[in-house]
């Protein structure tokens, strides 16, 4: 797989963002991966997007093929089971994967990658694919945190406690990653984003 994907040493990586191809973010729910995705392909619309496959139920107003795709758990197993998913890890309840061969395409054929996955996915990648240029997203605080997850207003009670507390944990390991942003003014967190991406 690394030949296939032919991206350059992790120390090149490092001097040069832009010669790695695959790009993950990561960090807890409720910090503003999503948010920070969205502007950053507005600006670049050049940047390719993985869509993950997920087995949680839609979000008013996500589509799917666009947000995600949404599948039952049985199709998300059986696509599990013919090794489909380049990586994929359950959360608060959930399976979650990114399509194995529509991301490689992209990589193979020259494009800049982005995969926006939790912290289990982004170890898998990293192992996979040490080349990868990793961005751990953190939250200015904990209470932001929980603030941003209220304030979405999109998870049950229950949802929010099990994010919160996979949250903590994930925090934990943000130095396991080539980049730290702290998402606490967007714009600057935004610019550091695109800074790490094309220098
Ligand atoms: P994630 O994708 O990491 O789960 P979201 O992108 O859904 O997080 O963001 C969670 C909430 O936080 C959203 O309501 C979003 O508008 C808000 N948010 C994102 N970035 C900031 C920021 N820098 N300051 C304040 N609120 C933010
Ligand atoms: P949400 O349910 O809020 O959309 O996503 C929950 C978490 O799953 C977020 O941290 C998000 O980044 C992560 N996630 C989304 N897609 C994937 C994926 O394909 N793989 C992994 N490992 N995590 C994902």
């Amino acid at each position: 797989m690394m030949q296939v994907l032919s991206i350059q040493s992790r120390a090149t990586t490092k001097e040069s963002p832009l010669s790695g191809k695959l790009i993950v973010l990561t960090g807890p729910s409720g910090v503003g991966k999503g948010t920070l995705m969205r502007s950053l392909l507005q600006r670049h619309p050049e940047l390719y997007y993985s869509v993950s496959a997920t087995t949680r139920a839609p979000r008013p107003g996500e589509i799917d093929g666009k947000n995600y795709y949404f599948i039952s758990r049985s199709k998300f197993e059986q696509l599990l089971a013919q090794g489909e998913f380049l990586e994929s890890a359950e959360f608060a309840g959930n399976y979650y994967g990114t399509p194995r061969e529509a991301v490689l395409n992209q990589v193979q054929s020259g494009q800049l990658v982005v995969l926006e996955i939790e912290l289990e996915g982004a170890r898998q990648v990293r192992t996979s694919f040490p080349e990868a240029l990793s961005i751990f997203i953190l939250p200015p605080s904990f209470e932001e945190l929980e603030n941003r997850i209220r304030g979405r207003g999109q998870d049950s009670e229950e949802a929010i406690a099990r994010r919160l507390q996979r949250a903590k944990e994930e925090i934990q390991a943000a130095d396991e990653f080539d980049l730290q942003i702290v998402n606490d003014d967007f714009e600057t967190a935004l610019n550091a984003i695109e800074a790490a991406l094309f220098g």
